[in-house]
């Protein structure tokens, strides 16, 4: 029996290196290193299930989206929006924080819904909202080449209603920009349940039926990484009835994470973190990072952005004026800025510590650098704005 029972196990590793080999994707030893910053959810699971049931009219509701906006605002995003709707009477609020990339006409989305059903939602969906706030706190600074944008749907709970109404009326159907869309909703698994350790990943298999095919490719690309990055077995599914669904009939690409095991206490008042496997989330979070690092090609650039520095610069977006503050050991430094067209429109010498710089250029992107006495390398993006 137990001769046996080794021989499967073999049988089992050798066909998956096989299987993991013809997926085509290889391990890369700097996303795996990247990765294991993620760390595990707990404070801010706990935060979001103290702000109550989330259902739209609710002051919870209106909470989180408050906690959420100045959760973006401190850790410094490149921008925020709000979109507006009304529904049943009431305002509610769609929440976008976004890094810029290098190359501004492009841009994948990453959406997790932050009302609930039922309850205060732990796992449906603070899971998704804080996976997204982990993410984005862990590519501050980081260059990447495709800009990554974060959206928090309100009334999801409510077919749908945030995302439909963020693609009929902010997005569009023919936005060329957007890459593909990463939904995220219920990644908590089930405290104590076996199968916890198995993740869908979800592929649209709806009409229209043209952009499926993409959804398949980024799809496996997105179990590669599970597979690759995380302790977890991806199973691929069907996508349905979350915020992807608007995106998919609008002909964009989509794609998802969901949990696989069955959760007992879903749209109920004990969607609390203590019923979720909270190890689980966090190698969910570890895939997402993961396949969003290697999609927005943030480790090809790292790895000629070694030795740079992300440096603050405040207020950002710029109006006529930002402020840097150089680090002593930099000692008399050097700025220049960039356009998106690589083109270097200014050049200014600035000294230790604190330096009010007017930029009173063209509104758009810039690429700035700062270079210290002993060659030091400092990187920051500005957003210039009337
Ligand atoms: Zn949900």
């Amino acid at each position: 029996m137990l001769k046996w029972s080794i021989h499967k196990y073999y049988l089992f590793a050798v066909l998956t290196l096989v299987a993991k080999m013809s997926y085509g994707q290889n391990f890369n030893h700097k996303v795996y290193a990247e990765v294991q910053k993620v760390e595990s959810q707990e404070e801010l699971l706990l935060e979001y299930e103290r702000l109550g049931p989330k259902i739209s009219g609710s002051p919870g509701l209106k909470n989180t989206f408050l906690w959420l906006l100045d959760y973006y605002k401190r850790i410094g995003v490149d921008y925020l929006r709000i979109d507006t709707f009304i529904y049943n009477d009431e305002a509610h609020y769609n929440l976008v924080a976004g890094y810029l990339g290098r190359n501004i006409s492009r841009r994948i989305m990453v959406s997790a819904h932050y009302d609930t059903k039922g309850g205060p939602g732990v796992n449906d969906n603070g899971t998704g909202v804080t996976a997204c706030m982990e993410i984005a706190r862990l590519l501050r600074g980081r260059p990447i080449q495709t800009g990554i944008e974060f959206i928090h749907f309100s009334a999801e709970e409510n077919n749908l209603i945030g995302s439909q109404h963020y693609v009929n009326n902010v997005l569009g159907r023919n936005d060329s920009s957007l890459v593909f869309l990463l939904n995220l909703d219920q990644l908590g698994g089930t405290k104590n349940n076996s199968e916890n350790n198995k993740i869908y990943c979800e592929r649209d298999e709806d009409s229209p039926l043209q952009n499926n095919n993409a959804s398949n490719a980024i799809t496996q690309k997105l179990a590669q990484c599970a597979d690759l990055y995380s302790n977890l077995a991806p199973v691929i599914s069907k996508a349905y009835n979350s915020d992807y669904m608007p995106f998919q009939q609008a002909f964009y690409v989509i794609t998802g994470l969901y949990q696989y095991s069955e959760y007992p206490f879903y749209h109920s008042k004990n969607d609390l973190l203590l019923n979720i496997d909270i190890g689980v989330h966090k190698e969910v979070i570890k895939t997402a990072y993961a396949f969003l690092l290697l999609e927005a090609d943030s480790i090809s650039l790292s790895i000629s952005n070694k030795n740079k520095v992300a440096m603050h610069i405040f207020p950002n977006p710029v109006k006529k004026e930002f402020t840097i503050d150089v680090p002593k050991e930099f000692g008399e430094s050097k700025i220049s800025l960039t356009n998106t067209l690589g083109q270097n429109v200014f050049k200014k010498e600035v000294r230790v510590g604190r330096n009010k710089i007017v930029f009173d250029h063209d509104t758009g992107l810039y690429f700035g650098s700062i270079k210290g006495s002993k060659g030091q390398m400092g990187i920051f993006k500005i957003q210039k704005v009337n």
